[in-house]
């Protein structure tokens, strides 16, 4: 009741696009009797969770996408994601906002209109954006809505908005979770990913939702137990060595991110931590290559919406519909781009023209086939450094620190706000945010810990010592 009576306290900001409060109360009902026989399915009983609108549910609450083409699109059946959640106890509040189809950084790409960062000096002229494309889930975690969401990270639309919310956000490795259920933007990079306030809370979390699912088949076939964390008790890291590439100093880092990067140096070192440079050469070559490959495979799967099978269809007044053959086979066509039009946003038809271009004959050698060398070699470069005996990566999550919503951001600003969270969504890489300090004007700066394939323990154990 708390948390509901919050998320009705903060409509304003934007953040749940659909409530399940009906079915939450059953479930709590059911909850409190297990409880109190004895029975509780673990630590998630019982407790408040909102789940990003790109997963689909069986519940009373539409499945959108933060898209006009899915408006009022009823899922029949739960995503595997959700499932866990649901089998382990947890009770999901309501459906949070997003980037249509998960394109974007900021929220704003919605048709249910932009998400606005709790931290925010006022929610009007000041407003600033909570992160994309997961940053309703951000920002209910921050303004204190539930104690996990769930949101989708492809290039980092997890790490991005927690660190913009000042909350925690782990990306798994890719496949550790199942993409069952969840909405595809780019089936090669697409991680079910989740929020919650602390590392600690995450380490609790992730195991009660990872392992391997029939539905899936990237999904990663061992189980990780809940004891698999093991935490050691004094926080300490000593034998752990972190690298600092050298090539995310990227020109323009602002005086503030440099030194919360410093900051975080010094907690890991007093942690026990050892510190040493590392280079990762690829690194200015991974935004065109995921913005590439994203692209080419959001062109294709979202060739589904057509407007027959479900949600928006375009009306057919106009269209010429006759015995003839050929003026039928117009008269769909017709239908499918009148349907794409109104369905899809300014942001995502922009990226399906951009796909069927790299994918089309004349541009695949140049572009789609390149992009997937240079993914390779991006792979290598990490799987280098952790060779060199590196275990953990310590770089800025971000840029920047969260900026206005009313600027008026060009698409291509807009990507590069990404480039730090997407080398290690190219490499498939488990990664986390950890929330690490507040800027001069009061607003949260984090740091992003990226971790050998399938080690989500490690960077866990790194994010919970510097908590
Ligand atoms: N901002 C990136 C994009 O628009 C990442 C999105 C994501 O991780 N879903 O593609």
């Amino acid at each position: 009741n708390a948390c509901i009576e919050q998320i009705e306290a903060t409509r304003q900001l934007n953040m749940f696009v659909a409530d399940t409060f009906e079915s939450a109360r059953q479930l709590a009902k059911e909850s409190d009797i297990r409880r109190s026989n004895g029975n509780a399915r673990g630590p998630l009983d019982g407790i408040p969770v909102g789940v990003k609108d790109i997963f689909c549910m069986n519940n009373e609450a539409p499945t959108t996408c933060g898209s006009k083409i899915l408006e009022g699109f009823k899922s029949p059946y739960e995503s595997t994601v959700t499932q866990r959640l649901l089998d382990a106890g947890a009770i999901p509040l309501g459906k949070l906002n997003m980037d249509e189809f998960g394109m974007g950084s900021a929220t704003k790409y919605s048709k249910f209109g932009s998400t606005i960062n709790p931290w925010s000096k006022d929610f009007d002229k000041n407003a600033l954006v909570a992160g994309g494309s997961s940053g309703a889930s951000a920002a209910a975690i921050a303004s204190g809505c539930v104690f996990a969401a769930l949101g989708s990270d492809t290039g980092g639309s997890v790490r991005q908005p927690a660190a913009y919310c000042g909350v925690t956000g782990i990306k798994p490795n890719y496949g550790r979770i199942s993409r069952h259920g969840m909405i595809a933007y780019a089936s090669s990079l697409d991680t079910p990913a989740f929020f919650t306030k602390t590392a600690k809370d995450a380490s609790i979390v992730l195991p009660l939702l990872s392992g391997p699912d029939g539905k899936d088949s990237t999904a990663i076939q061992d189980s990780i137990s809940p004891g698999w964390c093991q935490l050691p008790s004094s926080l300490n890291l000593n034998g752990l060595t972190v690298g600092v590439p050298k090539e995310y100093f990227v020109q323009e880092l602002p005086e503030e991110i440099l030194n919360v990067w410093d900051q975080g140096i010094k907690h890991l070192k007093e942690a026990g931590a050892r510190v040493v440079e590392t280079s990762l050469p690829l690194t200015k070559y991974a935004l065109p290559t995921y913005y590439i490959l994203a692209c080419a495979e959001a062109s294709s799967n979202l060739s589904r919406y057509d407007g027959v099978r479900y949600g928006h269809r375009a009306t057919t007044e106009g269209i010429a519909v006759n015995n003839d053959d050929s003026n039928q086979a117009n008269a769909l066509h017709d239908l499918y781009c009148r349907t794409r039009s109104e369905g899809f946003g300014e942001e995502v038809q922009r990226r399906i023209l951009s796909g069927t271009f790299v994918l089309s004959a004349g541009a695949f050698n140049d572009y789609y086939e390149r992009a997937v060398i240079v993914r390779e070699r991006i792979r290598k470069d990490f799987a280098n450094s952790f060779e060199s005996g590196i275990d953990v990566l310590l770089t800025p999550t971000t840029p920047t620190g969260p900026f206005s919503l009313h600027g008026n951001a060009d698409p291509i600003d807009m990507f590069m706000n990404d480039i730090m969270t997407i080398p290690a969504s190219l490499a498939g890489l488990p990664s986390i945010s950890v929330p690490t300090a507040l800027s001069a004007d009061g607003f949260p700066l984090g740091l992003q810990l990226i971790g050998a394939p399938k080690e989500e323990d490690i960077i866990l154990q790194a994010a919970i010592a510097m908590e």
